[in-house]
């Protein structure tokens, strides 16, 4: 069968449309450009996802964000299979909560009111890179346009096709939604609960939605391949979830930072263009390695390469690798730090959670505070490294 080759050229093409994809068509349509998107689903699409935006999500989003929030985390429970629980609280927001659903869908919606045009439905099968662009290639067409934009996930397509050798590292991750009548802790919809204890080494969650619970568990470590046993292990040993009958989860992999070669040294982000292909969120693996935090990143990501994808296309002395430069100044410190946080909690974690969960003077419940201030924005991976060598400093200078 031979597939038809569309006449209309496109300033860019867009594939995937979570929020990676629709935050870069989003702002492309803003700044006058026309955009072509794929997706292989039609929205609203289910996400394994436990849809936790950290609050300083919206410094970067509309503000009517908030009209497809079901619950404002303003507490977060800290437990060890249900043991030794204390809470962390604030008068301002540490978390949002959304089901990806209509998360997605609104991004999507905003896109579209933008002028950008989204196919969907429709799953790009092939990339080819040509001299002067790319042609992407999917059941029903064949599409040309100066630039493609890979927004398509962990298991990327346009990552696969447009950058071969590319090293990554996926960690498994497991949710299940649960809806019913909900525990009290959780009926606000303000507190959420982080679980040390739930995974051998990374962690679980209950998050607050309208209708019921997201709950899940990460394996942030590699070697550590258990997620289902994890999960388990967390529902049935959790008290704040006793008696709750939980759907059985299911997976998907997270590809969180992990320091890569490219053409330029060693870097947390690793290689984001080649030739006229630009990778975003999942995609290019821009998820925390500490928390598994991706939504904020998929976002932020698409936001910069939007910028840099407009002032090629507007100067052609301009270099899309601006993209690349200006994601690791971003991103790269901080996810250098997330993944040295981790390797020390997810080591001792109950060491840890006993030492976080002390007060004054020599606990690091302050610490955790300055954690729940990363999330509002408010701190830095860099500001708390910082802080916590000064704590760590205290003791040992008096010893
Ligand atoms: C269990 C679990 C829990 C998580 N919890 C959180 C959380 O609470 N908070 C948080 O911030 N992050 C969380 N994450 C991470 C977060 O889900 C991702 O980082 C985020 O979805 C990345 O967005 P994205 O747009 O890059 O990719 P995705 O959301 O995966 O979107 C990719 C899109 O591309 C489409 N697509 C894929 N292939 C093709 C193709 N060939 N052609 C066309 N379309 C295609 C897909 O249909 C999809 O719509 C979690 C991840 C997991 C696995």
């Amino acid at each position: 069968m031979i597939i038809p080759l569309h006449s209309r050229q496109y300033d860019a093409i867009v594939v995937g449309m979570g929020p990676a994809g629709a935050s870069t068509a989003f702002e492309l349509g803003q700044m006058g450009m026309s955009v072509l998107a794929f997706d292989k689903q039609v929205h609203p699409r289910y996400k394994v996802c436990g849809g936790g935006l950290s609050a300083r999500i919206e410094r970067i989003l509309p503000a009517d964000f908030k009209t497809v929030v079901e619950g404002t985390v303003y507490r977060v429970q800290f437990t060890y299979g249900g043991e030794d629980s204390f809470f962390i609280e604030f008068p301002q927001p540490v978390a949002y909560m959304v089901m990806r659903q209509k998360f997605d869908q609104w991004l999507v919606e905003k896109a579209r009111q933008v002028g950008a045009e989204i196919k969907e439905d429709e799953a790009v099968v092939a990339v080819q890179e040509l001299e002067d662009g790319v042609e992407v290639s999917t059941g029903k067409g064949r599409y040309r346009g100066p630039i493609v934009i890979g927004a398509d996930g962990a298991m990327s397509v346009v990552a696969q096709q447009c950058f071969p050798g590319r090293r990554f590292r996926k960690i498994p991750a497991l949710e299940s939604e649960y809806h019913g009548e909900t525990p009290h802790a959780f009926q606000q919809t303000r507190t959420a609960l982080i679980s040390l204890r739930a995974a051998k080494k990374g962690y679980g969650w209950v998050f607050p939605k309208e209708n019921g619970l997201s709950l899940g568990v990460g394996e942030f470590v590699r070697g550590a391949n258990r997620p289902r046993r994890s999960f388990e292990d967390f529902v049935n040993h959790e008290s704040a979830v006793a008696g709750l009958s939980i759907p059985l989860p299911l997976g998907h992999p997270l590809p969180i930072a992990n320091q890569q070669a490219n053409r330029n040294g060693y870097r947390w982000t690793g290689s984001l263009v080649r030739h006229r292909a630009v990778l975003v969120g999942d995609a290019g693996h821009l998820v925390d390695p500490l928390l598994g935090e991706g939504i904020y990143y998929a976002i932020r990501s698409g936001q910069l390469a939007a910028a840099s994808v407009a002032a090629t296309l507007r100067n052609s002395t301009h270099r899309l690798e601006e993209y690349e430069r200006n994601v690791e100044a971003e991103f790269g410190l901080e996810f250098r730090v997330a993944a040295r946080l981790g390797t020390i909690i997810y080591g001792l974690p109950r060491s840890w959670h006993w030492w976080a969960g002390r007060t004054f003077p020599d606990g690091y419940q302050r610490v955790l505070r300055r954690y729940c201030e990363l999330l509002q924005g408010r701190e830095t991976y860099q500001t708390l490294w910082a802080k916590i060598l000064q704590r760590l400093k205290g003791p040992f200078g008096r010893s």
